[in-house]
């Protein structure tokens, strides 16, 4: 029988983890427990993060936002301070998975998952969010973007954790859009999307722009040449078109059972049309 270990806070997280070393790390298990009955992966035992308070809830500090690792995608969703300063987030949250999914499954286990699948990882690069890393005896803060080196791999050593993820609010940003191509619009793991925070003026020109592409690249695809032909220019039909003849040419998406490569490729580019105003 395989054990289960359900720490109450870190101190007691740190212990279990040094008796258990083989032990996998697990949260909401959405990812985990469904790679386990597959065969996919194998635990002798496994250490649940979901009552450490330490590793919960969202706090506004200064300039920034803190979420905590554990915190449920539905957590999320229900806290005002994520609607009202990361709109872009919760965007992307809104269509990650189902009710129930979103009901157990993490915003930690989604970034340590590192599928280029994964449904917040566009918006926390475009945010250019921070992951907090722990261990019985370390800390240290990597951009997201080093965080996550490969399809499903990370930088996390052995004895490390996600404690938490930070953002800077994106005050100047006045336009934030998600937008996500599955099979169906419920329940749809993502062919393709695309994560936007613009700054337009009242005139119309993008003073500012980060673009993050998901499911297009072995990880989440930042294209700057897509950045700077909307930089400047006034947001319309040709400029998004220049934009995104620089996404199709820099994405590098993969054929799977959901949709072929080049289907991918058009698309990438495709949903920067999305983002044209009326
Ligand atoms: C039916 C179904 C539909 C889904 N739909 C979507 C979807 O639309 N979009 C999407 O993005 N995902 C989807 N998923 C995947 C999954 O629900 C998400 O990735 C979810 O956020 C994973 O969080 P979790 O807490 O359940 O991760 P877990 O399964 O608990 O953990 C996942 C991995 O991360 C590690 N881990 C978890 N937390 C930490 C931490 N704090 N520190 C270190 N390591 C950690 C675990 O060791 C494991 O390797 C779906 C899954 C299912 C089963």
């Amino acid at each position: 029988m395989r054990k289960v270990f359900l720490p109450r806070n870190i101190a007691e997280l740190w212990s279990v983890m040094a008796d258990e070393p083989a032990a996998r790390i697990y949260a909401g298990g959405t990812d985990l427990l469904v790679a386990m009955r597959s065969g996919a992966v194998v635990a002798p035992a496994l250490i649940c993060l979901e009552r450490l308070p330490e590793l919960q809830g969202v706090r506004e500090e200064g300039e920034e936002m803190w979420l905590g690792a554990a915190s449920t995608h539905a957590d999320l969703l229900a806290n005002h301070l994520v609607g009202r300063h990361l709109p872009l987030l919760a965007q992307a949250i809104r269509t990650l998975g189902s009710p129930p999914i979103r009901n157990m499954g993490t915003i930690g286990g989604n970034v340590c998952t590192a599928s280029p699948a994964g449904d917040t990882l566009p918006p926390l690069y475009a945010l250019a969010a921070e992951v907090e890393l722990q261990s019985a005896g370390s800390f240290r803060r990597l951009p997201v973007r080093e965080f996550i080196t490969g399809p499903g791999q990370t930088r996390l050593v052995t004895g490390e954790i996600l404690t938490g993820i930070r953002v800077r609010k994106p005050v100047e940003a006045n336009c934030h859009r998600f937008e996500k191509i599955g099979q169906r619009r419920a329940l749809a793991c993502c062919i393709a999307s695309l994560a936007a925070l613009l700054t337009v003026t009242p005139a119309g020109v993008v003073t500012s722009a980060r673009l993050a592409w998901g499911s297009v690249g072995p990880t989440v695809m930042e294209v700057p040449a897509a950045e700077a032909a909307l930089t400047g220019a006034v947001m319309n039909r040709d400029t998004l078109l220049r934009a995104a003849a620089f996404a199709r040419q820099a994405v590098t998406p993969i054929d799977d059972i959901r949709a072929s490569a080049a289907y991918r490729r058009e698309v990438a580019g495709n949903l920067l049309l999305r983002l044209l105003p009326g």
